[in-house]
């Protein structure tokens, strides 16, 4: 797996990626709605996964990793729910699904 993707996964569980709730809770004054779909917070995986937008492209990948509805799972979690049901191949793909949304 690419060192950039890597990175980008680890920057991910973290929360240190640059979505809207993140930016707000380190003192920007915005919005935390998602400007791709306006019908959910901008969380991290909201962004990378879980808008609506990416939601033909996640399914057409067939991963059968499902998260609990609303706001309140974190990438982390979802990440490691992931690590403990996909083989190797699913879990690189899955990552560069990630990375490119
Ligand atoms: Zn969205």
């Amino acid at each position: 797996m690419a060192l950039k993707i890597k990175m980008f996964i680890w920057r991910a569980c973290y929360d240190w990626v640059p979505t809207r709730c993140n930016l707000v809770a380190r003192g920007m004054k915005m919005t935390t709605d998602c400007p791709m779909c306006n019908q959910s917070l901008e969380t991290t995986l909201h962004a990378v996964w879980d808008c609506r937008i990416f939601k033909d492209v996640n399914k057409s990948c067939n991963f059968g990793v499902h998260m609990g509805k609303g706001n309140n799972t974190k990438f982390f979690d979802f990440i490691l729910n992931c690590f403990e049901k996909l083989n190797g191949a699913d879990l690189e793909l899955l990552c560069v699904v990630l990375w490119r949304n």
